[in-house]
């Protein structure tokens, strides 16, 4: 048996090691799971404690807890643990031999290589400090690689002729973007900007901040040690809660007391609102990409795959701004908290003479997704397509969305689920709907949750929640990633290429397509529940309208009734838009 040799992603937070092996990756597991928090302390008698069972005692006895080390890296000067002092490479060497016994543990052999990877940032004497921490965990540093390098190398292990990618790392520390290219066999780093200080941690802060707030303002300042360690983890909770969810409801209880009255806490924060907090985070990251980009001599348009890394690149909103500057969407099928680890492995076993298969994952080929009121190239549209399980995410998946009802008093609404890429749903493909009934009596903008459950069976179950009563509905569509709804995809593409030829593909609207289509379809029941909440809705704006918009929607709404008596939807669909961009300006 040749000698295996591991791949080994030293992080700031959390590390890991991975295996590659005939064909397969691993991440070995460990009593933490992948990912090993990367903390070193002390316990009370004293014994050495690494990942998780550190980690949890952080707050409370910092003074024998050590965190990301990896700051340290190359510095001279020892840290205090305990009654003792280390190198930032020893305690370093403490992680990397816990990794080390995981890797031995699970394999049933001993191992005594590993590739390690690095920030491409890292001076001689950080890379060097890390070859040393390895020699002393035990293993023979046979190639110390930068991380960017090992996450498009398992990215692109098939990969032939150039290329250029964006690797944009984010983790719970540290934050780095790189240029990365690729010439056949050559993949080399030639930019590389960042902040070692700053990550996901930032942003729990900022939710931990609000926390606090409302607990001064609630009378309670000072709160115990415990307390502010239930508060963090609570912050960060939320946090990863609001990367799939519209909202995120922090309870936590028993934080304090008075009087013998327990002091229970419980704050919801709107993605919305967490998003405007973390903007200017965002904003700090994308100024990097800017420099990194002109380091390079580049311009966006000169980057072919932008590929995601660091567990906080989970955020949507971090997802949508990189897709705005880029205009492709950056590339997350692999999960950014172990690829780095994932790309060190592949590393070692091209080093071991392994012959190397492409890293494969089970992603869901089609976004699927709803329609909204909403604009389509700055066009007011009925049909807007909003996606919610995007194209290439990691299966099984789950996300919701918020919407909102468009008429007060509205009982009624009508889920399309649509699968397909196009920002129009009506040119996606229609996998299924169902109507929410009993909705509560309530004005325009009653929160309504819509959640898309996706398993790797190609089960798809979708679910409207309305979030004042947790009325709930659902459908389970089965077999959404076929074939056949493939060759219906190409069919409808086929259609609308037929009718408006190459060019106008990308901008026809909903009323085009309705009209173009010769065949006159009946109006469907949800159709003209949609219309009367429609009218509804025009009506209880007659007040504030002025003349020429009353005249108008008293017209539209007779033409609305008629359409509906002679079962027109094509016309129906035409009239409800120009209806609803009445409703949509006067509203705005
Ligand atoms: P890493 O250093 O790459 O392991 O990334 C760890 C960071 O990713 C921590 O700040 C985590 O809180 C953050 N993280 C993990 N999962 C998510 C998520 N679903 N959404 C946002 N941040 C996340």
């Amino acid at each position: 048996m040749t000698e295996k040799i591991l791949g080994i992603d030293l992080g700031t937070t959390n590390s890991e090691v991975a295996l590659y092996e005939n064909g397969t990756m691993t991440i070995i597991e460990g009593p933490d799971g992948k990912m090993l928090p990367s903390y070193v302390g002390l316990d009370d008698s004293d014994n050495l404690l690494v990942g998780g069972p550190a980690m949890n005692q952080f707050v409370l006895y910092p003074e024998k807890t050590i965190k990301s080390i990896k700051r340290l890296m190359g510095q001279t000067s020892p840290v205090p643990l305990g009654e003792s002092s280390y190198l930032p490479q020893e305690i370093s060497a403490m992680i990397l031999r816990h990794l080390k016994n995981i890797a031995e543990t699970s394999l049933g052999y001993p191992v005594h290589k590993a590739v390690i990877t690095v920030p491409a940032f890292f001076s001689d004497s950080q890379r060097q400090a890390t070859r040393e921490a390895g020699q002393m965990a035990g293993l023979e540093v046979v190639k110390i690689i930068n991380e960017p390098t090992a996450a498009t190398l398992v990215y692109e292990s098939n990969h032939k002729g150039a290329k250029r990618v964006l690797v944009y790392d984010l983790g719970g520390g540290t934050f780095d973007v790189s240029v990365v290219e690729l010439q056949d066999d050559v993949i080399e780093v030639i930019a590389s900007h960042g902040n070692n200080n700053l990550g996901g941690d930032d942003f729990d802060a900022l939710i931990e901040k609000l926390l606090m707030t409302q607990i001064e303002e609630d009378g309670f300042s000072d709160i115990s040690r415990q307390a502010q360690a239930r508060i963090r983890r609570a912050a960060e909770n939320a946090k990863k809660q609001l990367s799939n969810q519209p909202f995120a409801l922090i309870e936590e209880e028993y934080l304090s007391e008075r009087d013998g009255i327990p002091y229970n806490l419980s704050v919801e924060l709107a993605r919305h609102e967490y998003e405007e907090m973390i903007t200017p985070l965002l904003d700090e990251t994308l100024d990097s990409v800017h420099l990194v980009l002109k380091d390079a001599g580049l311009t966006s348009s000169g980057i072919d795959e932008i590929l995601l890394v660091g567990g906080s690149t989970r955020t949507p909103l971090l997802q949508q701004r990189l897709e705005k500057v880029f205009g492709k969407a950056p590339r997350f099928e692999l999960d950014p908290d172990l690829c780095v680890a994932a790309g060190a492995a592949l590393q070692a076993a091209m080093i071991s003479g392994e012959e190397i298969r492409a890293v494969l994952v089970d992603v869901t080929p089609y976004t699927f997704g709803t329609s909204a009121i909403g604009e389509i190239d700055g066009e007011f549209s009925l049909n807007m397509f909003v996606p919610v399980i995007k194209k290439n995410s990691p299966i099984p998946v789950t996300r919701s969305e918020l919407f909102y009802t468009a008429a007060d008093f509205q009982h009624t609404v009508e889920i399309k689920v649509y699968q397909g890429e196009a920002k129009n749903a009506l040119e996606n493909i229609e996998v299924g709907s169902f109507l929410v009934e009993g909705l509560s009596e309530l004005p325009s903008k009653n929160e309504i949750i819509a959640k898309f459950s996706l398993d790797s069976n190609g089960i798809l179950q979708v679910s409207a929640i309305e979030k004042v009563t947790g009325l709930e509905k659902s459908i389970t569509i089965d077999n959404v990633i076929t074939d056949e709804n493939r060759d219906s995809l190409d069919q409808a593409r086929d259609k609308i290429r037929q009718l408006f030829g190459e060019e106008e593909q990308e901008n026809y609207t909903a009323e085009s397509i309705e009209t173009g289509d010769s065949t006159s379809k009946n109006v469907g029941n949800s159709r003209k529940v949609q219309a009367e909440a429609l009218i509804d809705k025009a009506r209880s704006l007659f007040d504030t309208a002025g003349d020429d918009d009353r005249e108008d929607m008293i017209d539209l709404i007779e033409n609305i009734d008629q359409a509906l008596v002679d079962d027109n939807e094509n016309l129906l669909l035409e009239l409800m838009e120009e209806l609803s961009e009445i409703i949509f300006y006067m509203e705005s």
